[in-house]
């Protein structure tokens, strides 16, 4: 269980999945294929469903991409997969969604921008949304980006600060304009019909910092459920430690109900990388579960061979590619702590934290790894079979410990 306090936050039925501090911090995802195209799209979808991700959003741009999404979804069903797809509307939501009722339908959830609903005629635009999401009963995410952020709003903001005594930074108005944006959108809503309890926000800035300020504010101010991602967080490296940075902090404190890793990928790289960091993330800081962890360490001169890199690699892949069987055969599997460790300094000592932990002799030491299970020695290993005779007991340990009664009668084979 995790030991960190939940901002409270009422309940969002998204599609069957509850978003809410009631229950589990839901990880999403979006597509980055041309929706018009529903082949490509239903199977970056299904790509990232299998990944893990329990929502996925598409976005919706134009006549062609509405027109393709009950076919997504149609063609998601034929093949088993029935993850609540989110449609993301900018600048036309309010023409595509009452013009096509077929796609209003198949979503579970539409995005909202208020930024970019329209000048003028913003409330009106946004209240046609709203108004379809009522009649069909769906929920919204009022989603604000500082990238688009409403400069009616901010202008008049901006201005009412100058004209303070002591105005405050451009920074401060600037947040300040984001969760006004997000919460007189929310407002408006209500008043236009849809319930307290349909309405999920998000304020997504690329900075850190403002981020966590952004958030911080925005969850005293309300109890709608918040869906945090570090908006163009960008590739690689930087895209993973800034986004985990600014999640980390937030979802300590309790905020947070759902979850995005905006990661740029690499052409052609996998798009299901996001759904992977956005798990780790959650199960880094102990509040969910989704693989085993293999604790391993960094490797030093102790060891100058790099057989333990290649067997922990080796082990986390193996868990991974295990994981769709286990996780329906043995449930509670992805608790599961392995240790694979590179010389007697520290390999015992974690080996023994681990459920099953291994430490492999580093230079000068005897060519022989003991093995541990539950904290105790079990055995010792040695030779070329080493990996394969580690799986084994993995296997045998997976199958008693969370096998279901009639099948756990595999005990751990003596060795
Ligand atoms: S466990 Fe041994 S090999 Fe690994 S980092 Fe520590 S001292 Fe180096």
């Amino acid at each position: 269980m995790s030991p960190i306090e939940r901002r409270r936050s009422v309940s969002v039925d998204i599609g069957g999945v509850q978003v809410g501090s009631g229950h589990p911090i839901v990880v999403q995802s979006m597509t980055n294929t041309d929706t018009a195209d529903a082949a490509a799209t239903a199977e970056q979808v299904a790509l990232l469903h299998g990944a893990g991700s329990e929502l996925v959003r598409i976005t919706v741009n134009n006549d062609a991409a509405a027109a393709a999404v009950p076919e997504i979804v149609q063609r998601l069903k034929d093949v088993g997969i029935d993850v609540p797809i989110v449609g993301d509307f900018h600048y036309n939501g309010h023409l595509l969604l009452p013009g096509h009722p077929g796609m209003a339908r198949a979503l579970a959830k539409y995005r909202i921008n208020p930024g970019n609903v329209g000048a003028k005629r913003r409330d009106e635009h946004f209240q046609t949304i709203v108004r379809v999401a009522v009649e069909h009963d769906r929920p919204v995410r009022i989603g604000v980006n500082w990238g688009s952020l409403d400069q009616q709003l901010l202008t008049e903001m901006m201005d009412e600060n100058a004209r303070r005594p002591e105005p405050a930074d451009a920074r401060t108005v600037m947040i300040e304009a984001m969760i006004e944006s997000a919460l007189r959108s929310a407002a408006l809503a209500e008043e236009t019909g849809l319930g307290h309890d349909r309405i999920v926000i998000s304020a997504k800035v690329s900075g850190v910092q403002d981020l966590v300020e952004v958030y911080s504010r925005l969850a005293e101010r309300c109890d709608y459920p918040l869906h945090l991602g570090l908006t163009e967080a960008g590739m690689g490296t930087k895209g993973v430690v800034a986004t985990t940075a600014g999640l980390a902090i937030l979802l300590q404190q309790g905020i947070g109900d759902t979850i995005r890793v905006s990661l740029t990928p690499r052409p052609g790289g996998d798009r299901a990388e996001e759904v992977r960091v956005a798990q780790q993330i959650l199960q880094s800081l102990g509040i969910r579960s989704f693989v085993p962890q293999v604790t391993s360490c960094p490797g030093c001169g102790r060891t100058t061979s790099t057989f333990f890199q290649k067997m922990a690699e080796d082990i986390q892949a193996y868990t991974r590619e295990r994981m769709p069987e286990w996780r329906s055969r043995y449930p509670g599997v992805e608790e599961l702590n392995l240790a694979v460790m590179g010389c007697v300094v520290n390999g015992p000592g974690e080996s023994k934290h681990a459920d099953i932990g291994i430490s492999l002799p580093g230079t000068f030491e005897e060519p022989k790894a003991p093995v541990y299970v539950d904290g105790e020695l079990y055995t010792t290993l040695k030779g070329d079979g080493l990996v394969e005779e580690f799986k084994s007991i993995l296997e045998a340990y997976v199958e008693r410990r969370w096998g279901r009664p009639s099948e756990a009668a595999v005990e751990v084979a003596a060795p």
